[in-house]
């Protein structure tokens, strides 16, 4: 009997590149997406597949589905900081209500569940670089803390029905991540950059820029989310996937530049409330326990997302 698969979010950057792995896996795929952040661009490829089905819903609903599933993977939410900034309320209700909702799906179905968590989890860190057992910095009432909290009381939640319920459920803490498909306009650093250098503007970077990021090509960061949620072993405790390569802002920007052969300048902004200092996962845990580390090095990520962004 072939597997069914709930991806949330399943139209947006990453949930979008998780239902094409799981259909040549094999599984068949249900994509729930209530597309304020999600597109159909992203899924566009995969609309023929007779094992995709596409259902437009906002998972802070009561999720229906008659079909027997075995996993899902919830990953709905704004996560861009300009994102999660325009629609704070509906972060808070996909990490807490859409949340509930994939728990009691998972628990009705006996599916093992997977919850897309972040490092924002951390919030701005005092402990560097980050392993799972840090507990983070996060202020609850700043304009980052709608996405910090969710995300927080989503892994909460996770764990209460893995406790109470004893469910199959895994947490994975996501870092910057990037590849084609994200959006032009999606306000994270990497799409900014890219599409100011291919239009010779100036780059905008925010604060001096001496801000640290570890940036994950998107090819890596599924690999590890995958082996994260086939291992036939317990897996409930959280797992960083990110890619450790740490660098300052202002670096990633001088190198988009290089690497486009643009004209642009670097233009200083103010930094954004609360913008985390640094930021870089400690992956001993994904390395032991998964055997996964990243490949992928930056520049050749990066060249790959530029043809990406200069085709469209
Ligand atoms: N950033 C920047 N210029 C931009 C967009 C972002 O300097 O046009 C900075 C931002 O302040 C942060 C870092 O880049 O320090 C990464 O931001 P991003 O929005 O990509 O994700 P975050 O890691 O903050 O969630």
């Amino acid at each position: 009997m072939r597997k069914t698969a709930v991806v949330t979010g399943g139209a947006g950057f990453l949930g979008a590149y998780l239902c094409e792995r799981l259909l040549e896996l094999d599984f068949k795929v249900i994509c729930l997406d209530n597309l304020i952040t999600g597109s159909m661009q992203n899924i566009a490829h995969l609309s023929d597949n007779r094992d995709f089905i596409f259902i437009k819903h906002d998972v802070t609903k009561h999720i229906a589905l008659k079909k027997k599933v075995s996993l899902i993977l919830h990953f709905a939410s704004p996560a861009s900081p300009v994102d999660y900034l325009r629609y704070p309320i509906q972060t808070l209700k996909v990490g807490s209500l859409g949340t509930h909702n994939a728990l009691g799906l998972a628990k009705k179905n006996k599916a093992r569940f997977l919850l897309a968590s972040t490092s924002e989890v951390y919030g701005d860190p005092l402990v560097h670089p980050q392993p799972e057992d840090y507990w983070g910095n996060v202020n609850c009432i700043g304009p980052r803390g709608v996405y910090d909290e969710a995300k927080r009381f989503a892994e909460a939640i996770t764990m209460a029905y893995h406790r109470r319920h004893n469910m199959d459920t895994r947490i994975v803490r996501i870092f910057n991540t990037f590849g084609p498909r994200m959006r032009k306009n999606d306000g994270r650093a990497i799409p900014n950059f890219i599409s100011q250098a291919l239009k010779d503007e100036p780059l905008t970077v925010y604060g001096k820029g001496l801000q640290t990021r570890s940036f994950c090509y998107v090819d890596d960061l599924i690999d590890g989310i995958m082996k994260l949620l086939l291992i036939k072993r317990e897996a409930y405790f959280p797992t960083n996937i990110g890619n450790p390569g740490e660098m300052r802002l202002i670096d990633l920007a001088k190198s988009i530049i290089a690497l486009t052969q643009s004209k642009s300048k670097i233009r200083f902004q103010a930094l954004p409330v609360d913008d985390p200092r640094q930021r870089e996962p400690d992956i001993s845990r994904a390395k032991r326990f998964l055997k996964w580390q990243p490949r992928v090095e930056l520049k050749s990520g990066l060249l790959k997302t530029i043809a990406w962004f200069r085709s469209c």
